[in-house]
């Protein structure tokens, strides 16, 4: 599990890419500045981890665009020791940059063999956090409520457990529509009451329902 000074060089590059393209929070371009993306994909793709691209992970699954990674991080807001929940952990990748930004961080995989392999490599890597293999429709209400939640697959629409899982004064970032989808940034304030903002389109694997070992 290598990270070289090579691999430090690239992530910089990217980071300055991201910065090209309009994302500006700091925390967010520190923490993917961190994180070794390189040890998240398949070795093949190693040459091209630091670009701003998707990838094919096990079980038919991607790694979001690091732009995508970047987006959502930045409109989730996550402080130090906010309670996160992630909907989709598939490579790790996103939930690494939550843990490293200081996310008290769950997250849910559906895919049983990516869930395995994903846990074996954060192990490895050292990242600390949750994971559950399950529906992520049904959230973790044993765990409830959560300052954020951040889905990153294409939800059909917005979960109704999700936002009931929400804390007041919560934000919830979540791409929904079948296709493409529509990034919607939802908000709880302290009295309970529910806005729903809007912020671009974008394109992610579907969240599918639950599904038997
Ligand atoms: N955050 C991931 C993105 C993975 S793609 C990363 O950084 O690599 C989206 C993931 O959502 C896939 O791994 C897919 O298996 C998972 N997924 C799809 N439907 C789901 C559901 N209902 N509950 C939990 N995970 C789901």
């Amino acid at each position: 599990m290598n990270d070289l000074v090579r691999h430090k060089g690239q992530r910089a590059q990217l980071v300055k890419a991201l910065i090209a393209k309009g994302i500006s929070d700091v925390p967010v371009l520190k923490a993917i500045g961190k994180v070794p993306r390189h040890l998240f994909l398949d070795s093949s793709f190693e040459e091209h981890a630091y670009l701003d691209k998707a990838f094919p992970i096990a079980s038919g699954q991607t790694i979001s665009h690091p732009y995508t990674v970047a987006f959502q991080s930045s409109l989730l807001q996550v402080q130090a020791r906010h309670k996160v929940l992630e909907i989709g952990t598939g490579s790790g990748y996103q939930a690494a940059v939550l843990v490293e930004m200081g996310a008290k961080l769950y997250s849910i995989e559906r895919q049983s063999e990516l869930f395995q392999l994903t846990k074996n490599l954060m192990d490895k890597l050292g990242y600390p956090f949750v994971m559950k293999y399950g529906d992520g429709f049904a959230g973790l209400p044993g765990f409830a409520p959560f300052d954020r939640i951040i889905v990153t697959a294409g939800a059909p629409d917005i979960p109704p457990k999700l936002v009931e899982q929400l804390a007041p004064n919560g934000r919830m970032v979540i791409p929904v529509g079948v296709g493409d989808q529509c990034m919607k940034l939802i908000t709880k304030d302290a009295e309970g009451t529910i806005r729903v903002e809007e912020h671009g389109n974008f394109r992610f694997v579907p969240m599918l329902e639950a599904k038997s070992r």
